[in-house]
């Protein structure tokens, strides 16, 4: 089945015509500035020239009929007609307490979606624009929800629940809830599958950093824990947001710094992180330049102190399982880092992690499955590149072949 997914953001909508059989994406895309000035569709189909042109696009719609008008081009794409793609796989950031799986995207659970709005405002709401646009452009294809939030819904109560009055918790539905949890499960998979035991035996640390960075505890094929929380700002400092801060630096920066809630939001989630303490970029790669070749204090500072942070999370995840077989290392920076695979790893020989600098420091592009752990490591550790679309294509063709 082709399925076509899609992530829409509130400027934005990113598209892959993903093939199910053959597990390959035949285009992959963006139309970027919807409703700005100079609107623009970039799209890559493999073996043919990249292809960018500018289009007036005032709303979403315009954006999506115009991937299906480039999707279907004679030249530039890569299908005969709209009626080759068998369904729409959304990927929606925030499930909140409803989803613990992928639905069909009906009225009755496009009403609960716009529940979740208030838990991550600036992203449901741009992925209910770009769902309803979907709906309107392709009304007979079939309309699949898969949600960042939904494998992380297996977390016992001790783990998701926060230490405040809990009728708050109830009212506002207050929990930890976890993201990027189609690529925890996705690594996960596949490490379960290298590990060549039962799933139900299997532990397993899974590390997705990236410009938003976290980390699962998936044991026995479920996640029993997570960093990030309520909202993505939880747990590992990542490009621009804290993650895990003394919850009274919020009340204490708001008074003595005259901060307003929404400004304080935008300290934590876009001044701070890699940017907040290297001060120059958000970017790993910039950060590591500096500290390897201009000695910036401040850049060995932050990628130290993420390093650190991976490294407590792997031992407090360790004890949480009751034991570690794997530790699974993936996405942007997690791929194309050696040094943020080495640095947390050494030191934890006494869990029984014995890593090989020479399998690290050789990883190649493209990047592949690698072991990087010495054969008679207790603790395999593994690079596993993330595929958040396959697993969301699966998803979306077993919600549809089920109809
Ligand atoms: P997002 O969370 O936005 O999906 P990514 O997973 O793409 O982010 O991660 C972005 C981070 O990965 C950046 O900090 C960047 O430095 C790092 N990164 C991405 N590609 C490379 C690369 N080829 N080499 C080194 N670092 C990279």
């Amino acid at each position: 089945m082709n399925v076509l997914i899609v992530n829409a953001g509130s400027s934005s909508l990113k598209y892959q015509l993903f093939n199910t059989e053959s597990k390959t994406a035949l285009a992959k895309g963006g139309c970027e500035r919807i409703g700005e000035e100079g609107g623009a569709i970039s799209h890559k189909v493999p073996g043919k020239e990249p292809y960018e042109r500018l289009a007036d696009l005032k709303t979403h719609e315009d954006a999506i009929k115009l991937v299906i008008e480039t999707l279907t081009d004679s030249k530039v794409g890569c299908i005969g007609s709209m009626s080759e793609i068998g369904a729409v796989g959304h990927r929606v950031v925030h499930g909140g307490p409803y989803f613990t799986g992928s639905v069909l995207a009906t009225e009755e659970v496009l009403e609960k979606v716009e529940l979740c709005r208030e838990l991550a405002p600036l992203h449901i709401g741009p992925s209910l624009v770009g769902i309803h646009a979907c709906l309107d452009v392709m009304k007979d294809v079939p309309q699949v929800l898969v949600f960042d939030t939904a494998f992380h819904s297996t977390m016992p109560k001790e783990a998701y629940t926060f230490a405040i009055p809990q009728e708050y918790s109830e009212k506002y539905h207050i929990r930890r809830y976890g993201f990027h949890g189609s690529s925890h499960r996705y690594v996960s998979r596949e490490m379960i599958k290298i590990l060549g035991k039962p799933a139900e035996e299997t532990k397993i640390v899974t590390c997705h950093l990236g410009n938003g960075s976290s980390i699962a505890a998936v044991k026995g094929g479920k996640v029993l824990d997570t960093t990030m929380g309520f909202t993505p700002l939880d747990g590992l400092m990542m490009g621009t947001r804290s993650g895990a801060i003394d919850p009274a630096i919020v009340s204490f920066l708001m008074e003595k710094e005259n901060l307003s809630a929404a400004e304080i939001n935008t300290v934590l989630n876009k001044k701070s992180g890699i940017l907040g303490v290297y001060g120059a970029s958000s970017d790993f790669r910039d950060c590591r330049t500096a500290m390897e070749e201009r000695k910036d204090e401040r850049a060995s500072l932050a990628i130290h102190m993420l390093a650190y942070q991976v490294k407590k999370y792997i031992g407090a995840y360790a004890a949480a399982m009751g034991g570690l077989d794997a530790v699974v290392f993936t996405a942007g920076i997690g791929e194309n880092n050696n040094i943020i695979r080495s640095m947390p790893c050494k030191g934890l020989e006494f869990l029984g992690i014995d890593f090989d600098d020479e399998a690290n420091d050789a990883v190649k592009r493209p990047i592949e499955t690698t072991c990087l752990s010495k054969a008679g490591s207790k603790v395999k550790v593994y690079l596993i590149p993330t595929n958040e679309e396959l697993i969301i294509a699966e998803d979306t063709e077993a919600v549809v072949s089920a109809l």
